[in-house]
């Protein structure tokens, strides 16, 4: 246990979920019969706008955000789901997630479907480019953008996941996978 800490804030994109692998899924579906098509495994990726999907404009793979067809592929990150539940009964759960309209009205009916009694907060992208208007003085804060990480008042705080170009800059804390995230917050 942390002490001190009441509540952990978790993202949910690229952290609990694993965005990169359905938004890839789709790009392979749609765009197979383009001329310059190649699949693309989800692990390639390493731009935040998904540029190693050469054949769909940045607009387009920002429409798959705000699609149901995205929700329903949408997987856990290995072990997320089963570390989230026994990390509820230590602390308030609370995922602060970045999105438009669209995208936090489907997040919202993904995460009551699948994480049932974990609490969302949306943060609208049009609005905020980051978290840091949300207090987190009284937590730990998990997300795999190192940018939210900085700016975030959180009590504790470290980078999730893999290293991407997104968060390759952060020298502090990292918590590689789910397991680590486990061993941190319980002990
Ligand atoms: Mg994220």
């Amino acid at each position: 246990m942390l002490k001190g800490v009441k509540t952990i804030f978790f993202d949910f994109d690229g952290c609990i979920a694993n965005t990169i692998e359905a938004i890839v899924s789709l790009y392979n579906e749609d765009f197979v019969a383009y001329k310059k098509f190649q699949p693309i495994k989800w692990w390639d990726i390493n731009t935040w706008d998904f540029k190693e999907c050469m054949c769909a404009s940045r607009e387009y793979i920002n429409t798959y955000f705000n699609q149901p067809r995205f929700f329903n592929r949408l997987e856990f990150m290995p072990n997320a789901k089963e570390a989230i539940e026994e990390i509820k009964g230590f602390y308030d759960i609370k995922i602060i997630t970045h999105g438009f309209k669209p995208n936090l009205r489907l997040k919202k009916q993904w995460i009551e479907n699948n994480l049932p009694g974990i609490e969302m907060i949306g943060v609208n992208l049009k609005k905020y480019k980051d978290k840091s208007h949300i207090d987190m003085s009284d937590g730990f804060f998990l997300d795999d953008s190192s940018g939210n990480i900085r700016t975030s008042n959180a009590k504790y705080k470290a980078v999730f996941g893999d290293i991407y170009s997104w968060n390759e800059d952060w020298a502090g804390k990292r918590l590689c996978n789910w397991e680590d995230v486990r061993r941190e917050l319980l002990g």
